[in-house]
């Protein structure tokens, strides 16, 4: 087994290192001032920088495949992996190399489920970065974390489909370059509960559309601009919107997954590697009774744990985007599930050590340790809950059909029962 980057991947997280190093760092504090003072989240600085990006070439690393004359440098997930924890030190920095979420995942589900035509009209702008969109599936009124209880309703009225329904925590949907929402509702509802329901492209200013109020979690607004509530009050669209056929709405949601739940694990990685750095300082300049507080045994050990544990996720993270390139990610999806709860388990473990390292700052709304705090704890609920994925886990378990009686691993019944003169446990 060779652990080494590939070419590829070196030369790629080279350039953008140096890239982030020199344009996108000495930015920070720039951002969190627009992001978080002043709730602007298309700040001005972004445009020259994705310009610069883009003209250097770096961009578009977070698809696996471009067709031609798209600008642009696919990487397969594997050679992806360091470049996006590299990313996943600076949230916003994504969006540089046009590699942000919930974008991506939109465009690999275009890219695998569109027709030519609806191609050019809603993933090519995505692509060459006119655009931003969302994904809006969750609602208020039910239990999202099961699909196949989406409500919207998705009805057929001669060339049109009209919308209608209700759908919260629909990230990025208010970002000012948000153009359009893949929603997913139900379209057949006479048909078995996996073929209900289907994904349509609905622009943001059709008529019939309200962006309702902010969702935030803990309070905190995702780098890819606010979720919000939406309201679909009979949005009529073309019935050329639909993507894929009716009825394959949780094929089109599929396809968004891999990507989705890869990136997200190993921005993630970034995030726990940022964590152990900023821990590292903070102890090393805060001193009580007579010491510094990295000279404590305790946060030493904090410290170190962390570090075992994000070894662990960066492993399991590389060795699941290989999966994805050599199976596909249905030949993956149980190790994606064990890649997202291990992820979170480690994330939220990590962000709760650097709260406390940090003491008050640890909690303290604009600093980078309570943010990802809130984005470790709502990781556990996004992107399917964990337990969810536990599920998935343990139904891909075989519960052997010999009893337990029978297993050449355990002791027979003559030894189980021996009495002490046998040696067994005296009475
Ligand atoms: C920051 C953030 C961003 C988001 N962005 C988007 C977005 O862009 N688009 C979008 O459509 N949605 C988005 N969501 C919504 C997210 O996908 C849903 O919150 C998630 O799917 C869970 O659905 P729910 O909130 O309805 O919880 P519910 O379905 O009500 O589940 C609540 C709890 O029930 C338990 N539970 C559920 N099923 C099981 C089970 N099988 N076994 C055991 N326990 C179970 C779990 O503990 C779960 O947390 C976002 C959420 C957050 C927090």
């Amino acid at each position: 087994m060779d652990f080494s980057l590939s070419d590829n991947s070196r030369e790629v997280l080279e350039r953008v290192s140096d890239f982030c190093e020199r344009e996108v760092l000495p930015r920070n504090r720039e951002m969190i001032q627009a992001f978080k003072v002043e709730a602007n989240f298309d700040p001005a600085l972004l445009t020259p920088l994705r310009a610069r990006a883009r003209s250097l070439g770096l961009w578009n690393f977070a698809m696996t495949e471009l067709d031609d004359g798209v600008a642009g440098y696919p990487l397969s997930n594997l050679d992806y992996a360091p470049v996006a924890e590299y990313l996943g030190r600076i949230l916003w920095s994504s969006k540089v190399f046009n590699c942000q979420w919930p974008d991506v995942p939109n465009m690999v589900a275009l890219q695998q489920c569109a027709t030519p035509e609806q191609k050019a009209v809603w993933l090519r702008p995505l692509l060459d970065g006119d655009c931003h969109s969302a994904f809006a599936m969750t609602e208020p009124e039910v239990a999202s974390s099961d699909a196949t209880n989406i409500a919207t309703r998705i009805e057929r009225d001669g060339d049109c489909y009209v919308v209608s329904g209700t759908k919260w925590y629909i990230s990025g949907s208010a970002h000012p370059q948000c153009r359009f929402y893949m929603v997913l509702g139900i379209s057949n509802p006479e048909a078995s509960a996996n073929r209900r329901h289907s994904v349509v492209m609905v622009p943001r200013n059709a008529e019939g559309v309200t962006i309702g109020p902010r969702s935030t979690f803990f309070g905190f607004t995702e780098p890819a601009g606010p979720a919000h509530a939406l309201r679909f009050d009979n949005v009529r669209v073309p019935v050329g919107n639909r993507i894929g056929g009716e009825g394959d709405g949780f094929r089109v949601a599929q396809a968004r997954l891999a990507p989705a739940r890869l990136h997200h694990c190993m921005r993630a990685v970034g995030q726990c590697e940022l964590l152990i750095e900023l821990m590292l300082q903070r102890a090393a300049e805060r001193r009580t009774f007579g010491r510094a507080v990295i000279d404590y045994d305790t946060l030493q050990g904090w410290i170190a744990l962390s570090r075992v544990q994000v070894e662990q996720i960066r492993l399991l993270t590389w060795k699941t985007a290989w999966l994805v390139d050599t199976r596909g990610s249905q030949g993956a999806f149980r190790d994606l599930a064990i890649l997202k709860v291990a992820v979170v388990q480690a994330y939220r473990a990590i962000a709760d050590r650097a709260v406390q390292v940090f003491g008050a700052m640890g909690g303290n709304d604009i600093s980078p340790v309570s943010e990802s705090y809130a984005w470790s704890r709502a990781f556990a609920i996004a992107d399917g809950p964990d337990e969810v994925h536990l599920r998935t886990i343990f139904n891909r378990e075989a519960i052997p059909a010999s009893t337990i009686a029978n297993s050449p691993y355990m002791p027979g019944p003559d030894l189980l029962f021996r009495t002490s003169a046998g040696g067994g446990i005296p009475e």
